[in-house]
């Protein structure tokens, strides 16, 4: 799928002064992606082909149950649903010794980890990474911004380095600018880690009421995913 990639929801992600920006950009992207498999998805074959080869993940497809208010919505993942099981038990093979069970252990392995909303999401946010590497290599108010960013979490982190090339000459700084605040995220952390398993410590501790470090177990799950 073509994605055209506007640079509108990385600037607002940037903006916002969000914990990751790239984090606010794909959270953009997989509502798109839900609404798309509730709605215009659901009569298009183009879609429905891509649905039963490649299903919903388990997050997704909870999530797509989760959105299905109307009659309309809830038919819609229940007949993908229908063509995605058809096309899985089409795809399944009896077995009769370990060779062959190992062989279809991978294939239903493979079927069962494919998600169509996990492919696109990743697809579109390899996009927006290389966007935002040229837009900070070209625009200096991008730039600015990127190098005040509080945190991003570890998998965009990667992303970002993995696209820091689209910067040209620009790619030095932008990867110095990430490690800063990829380092201090990571430093602040551990300090508030630190400070909330000290409120179980018998001596006590102050400070542990401070909201960072009552969110201090949430926010390093955010930042290590
Ligand atoms: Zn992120
Ligand atoms: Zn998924």
């Amino acid at each position: 799928m073509n994605y055209k990639i506007d640079t509108r929801p990385i600037w607002d992600a940037y903006r916002s002064g969000c914990c990751c920006p790239l984090c606010q950009v794909q959270e953009e992207v997989e509502r798109r992606q839900l609404g798309l498999y509730l709605n215009e998805a659901v009569m298009e074959p183009v879609y429905r082909t891509e649905v039963n080869k490649s299903g919903f993940c388990a997050r997704h497809a909870g999530e797509l149950a989760a959105m299905k208010t109307a009659d309309k919505n809830s038919c819609g993942l229940a007949l993908q649903l229908s063509t995605r099981s058809a096309y899985v038990r089409g795809a399944l093979k009896a077995t009769h010794s370990a060779k062959a069970a190992k062989r279809e252990a991978e294939r239903a392995a493979a079927l069962a980890s494919s998600c169509v909303i996990c492919a696109h999401t990743d697809d579109a946010m390899e996009r927006y990474a290389e966007t935002a590497a040229r837009m900070y290599a070209r625009e200096p108010d991008f730039s600015k911004l990127f190098a005040g960013a509080k945190a991003y979490c570890l998998s965009h982190y990667a992303l970002l380095l993995a696209h820091s090339g689209k910067a040209g000459n620009k790619t030095r700084e932008l990867c110095s600018d990430a490690y800063k605040i990829m380092d201090n995220a990571l430093c602040h952390a551990v300090d508030n880690l630190d400070k909330y398993c000290a409120l179980f410590d018998y001596r006590g501790a102050s400070g542990g009421d401070a909201p960072a470090v009552r969110a201090a177990v949430p926010d390093a799950l955010k930042l290590l995913k």
